[in-house]
């Protein structure tokens, strides 16, 4: 890491370390743990100020920079200490007020902890290997045996004011531990220096692990194998979890993982509180498993999700009769155990899904590999509810506004192209997620990679329909299923029937029409597996509504693919999905992404016009009404007018095309 300008020293080295602990991922998770410093800083009127820093919310530890550790005035922070209690929205308050700068992010709610403490450096993980010790029946001996007199131990208390005040007291009594271990909770380390406090973590960590470390590389090492292709599965439990919000989902199925869940014992293992009760708000107290070994994938997910609604809904009722009411959470898994395909993370963005299958899969190995040590025994239901249901995660319930087409999944063919890269950067925006296929695999992988994030890019050729059902197995694998589907795929070539090949005319039938009919095929069954509706936006043209000479392989094959979707909107009106036409005009490009299309015909289109091929663009601009260049952005918020399903239309068309009259439709 380069050095930082104008950082304090002290803050300076609580980066560094504070990016050694974070990029652990068997130490911290998604923003899991927390670490702290304290110094002396000259306020404005140059007096000398004890400060600690620690770290803000919104921050990882991997990634943290100096601006994620605010500075708070240390004094005030400690003189909390003789308050007589504090709730958790008081304590987030005071804290607040301790800050230098009022307008850094929130301090951690371990702040107090860390403030009470004596120690300069302070560093705080949920690490795996502490928790496969702790969370056991025998968890307090077991650690002891490890660890003996060097930690200080303390069963759980929810994090906030009186953690902290136990926390201090037990050090207090025992002012020669070289920290904390809280049961089901996690670990802290402290030192005089920031590497010395990051070391004696990452020793009693490795102490942890050195007691199943060979279990733990078995495990990690043992060969499952798939029995179910996730398109056989996924689409009904995405239809059964979608009702009301739209997830997404992120699938993992290493050997490792498909040979845990076959084990005879998995179920018992697996269906068991989480290693640290903050996994709750990402993933929920329970997985939810799922056995498709039955005749009907779609009966065992009905029944699966019902009977975890019923249990989640009987732990809420009991939480709030013991606690008091709380604003009710959805009562669907984020986790998915499916012996014969895999775990599967559920979130309403890829990003929220990824998290919760990235806390399974430590989850699972650390679960399985540290077995031998003990029953494990995990916080019972009314701690788990104290911290899904906490005041500060309500409080910003029904906070933001998310996008339109949050947690659905749209599907681009000709997705390498110029008009298929513009409508899928219109859907990103709106929230989608991204299947772009196309058969050329360099054009598909750049457009991805220029797109990024919950961009998929599959390789498919849309006259085959085992290509295209193998495509979307790799988009049910990626996201679960599909909500939206844009048949794009197209290519032209201009000639005279009399001189038009029997070949060309063939291809363009091929790819136009045919692979239209395809991609309804096979996307069509996955949304009938879903059972949530759907939209459907196929890519028309002007030229099926105003055809123009020496191109009529193109306009017959697109009036075909047209002339499909009105009767596709026929036959699907029943399940909900919406089917609809977008008829642009000439799109040249998007952005560096030029028209392939356009490439190969412009310079016959041209000489058909009598214009040179720089000229045509030019050409198609001022020749509509509106003398507007069309471009594929135009083309992509026609498209999410319709995805979006804005209005009640099925079997509608819209011109973007700049204004041609010979085009209007009629
Ligand atoms: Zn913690």
């Amino acid at each position: 890491m380069p050095p930082l300008p104008d950082v304090h020293p002290t803050l300076a080295e609580r980066v560094r370390t504070s990016r050694s602990l974070g990029a652990n991922a068997d130490y911290v998770l998604h923003g899991g743990g927390n670490t702290s410093a304290k110094g002396t800083v000259k306020n404005i009127l140059g007096e000398d100020v004890e400060v600690m820093w620690v770290k803000g919310s919104g921050w990882d530890l991997g990634t943290i920079e100096a601006p994620g550790l605010p500075a708070l005035d240390l004094q005030q922070l400690r003189a909390l200490r003789s308050a007589p209690s504090m709730t958790d929205e008081v304590m987030v308050r005071e804290v607040r007020r301790c800050m230098l700068d009022p307008n850094g992010p929130t301090p951690s709610v371990e702040t107090l902890l860390h403030a009470f403490l004596p120690h300069r450096f302070i560093d705080h993980s949920h690490a795996d290997a502490i928790l496969a010790l702790s969370n056991r029946a025998n968890g307090r001996e077991l650690c002891e045996d490890v660890f003996g007199g060097r930690l200080a131990y303390l069963h759980y208390v929810m994090p906030g004011f009186p953690l902290a005040l136990a926390v201090a007291d037990l050090v207090d009594n025992h002012p020669n531990v070289e920290g904390v271990l809280l049961h089901h909770h996690g670990l802290f380390t402290f030192a005089e220096t920031a590497d010395e406090s990051l070391q004696l973590h990452e020793e009693f960590v490795g102490l942890a692990e050195a007691l199943y470390a060979e279990e733990k590389q078995a495990v990690s090492q043992a060969q499952g194998k798939p029995t179910h292709p996730a398109k056989d599965v996924l689409p009904f439990l995405r239809g059964a979890l979608n009702q009301e919000t739209s997830f997404v989902f992120s699938l993992r199925d290493d050997p490792w993982i498909l040979a845990l869940l076959g084990q005879s014992n998995a179920k018992e293992l697996l269906l068991t509180p989480p290693l640290t009760p903050d996994h709750t708000i990402r993933t929920k107290s329970l997985p939810c498993w799922l056995d498709i070994s039955g005749e009907d994938p779609a009966k065992s997910v009905k029944d699966a999700v019902a009977d975890y609604s019923n249990i989640y809904r009987q732990y809420f009722e009991a939480g709030c009769q013991s606690r008091g009411p709380r604003k009710e959470l959805d009562s669907l898994p984020r986790l998915v155990l499916i012996p014969g395909l895999g775990m599967i993370g559920v979130g309403n963005t890829s990003k929220a899904a990824a998290i919760a299958a990235d806390i399974g899969e430590h989850t699972l190995l650390t679960k399985a590999a540290a077995q031998g040590l003990g029953a494990y025994q995990g916080l019972d239901d009314l701690d788990l509810f104290d911290m899904e249901y906490w005041s500060l995660e309500q409080a910003k319930l029904g906070k933001g506004v998310a996008p339109e087409l949050t947690g659905k999944v749209a599907v681009i063919t000709g997705g390498g192209g110029a008009i298929g890269e513009g409508v899928a950067r219109v859907l990103l925006d709106a929230g989608a997620c991204i299947a772009l296929l196309d058969l050329d695999e360099t054009a598909v992988s750049a457009t991805a990679k220029r797109l990024g994030k919950n961009t998929l890019a599959v390789t498919a050729d849309v006259t085959s329909e085992e290509s295209m059902n193998a495509a979307m197995e790799k988009v049910c694998r990626a996201f679960g299923g599909i909500d939206i589907v844009i048949p794009n795929a197209g290519i032209a070539h201009s000639a005279s029937i009399l001189k038009h090949h029997i070949k060309d005319w063939e291809r363009l039938t091929a790819v136009n029409q045919t692979g239209a009919f395809l991609t309804l095929k096979t996307a069509g069954e996955i949304l009938y597996r879903q059972k949530t509706g759907g939209s459907v936006v196929l890519i028309s043209s002007k030229n099926v509504l105003a055809p123009g000479a020496e191109f009529s392989a193109y306009s017959a094959s697109k009036a075909g693919a047209h002339q499909l979707a009105k009767v596709a909107a026929l036959e699907w009106a029943s399940e909900n999905i919406a089917v609809n036409l977008v008829c642009p005009d000439a799109v040249f490009r998007d952005g560096e992404n030029s028209s392939g299309l356009w490439d190969e015909i412009g310079p016959d289109r041209a000489a058909s016009r009598g214009l040179s091929t720089g000229e045509l663009e030019t050409f198609y601009r001022d020749r509509s009404l509106l003398k507007q260049e069309v471009t594929a952005e135009d083309v992509g918020r026609a498209v999410l007018f319709f995805a979006a399903r804005r209005t009640p239309t099925t079997g509608g068309l819209l011109n973007v095309d700049g204004g041609v009259a010979s085009a209007f439709p009629r």
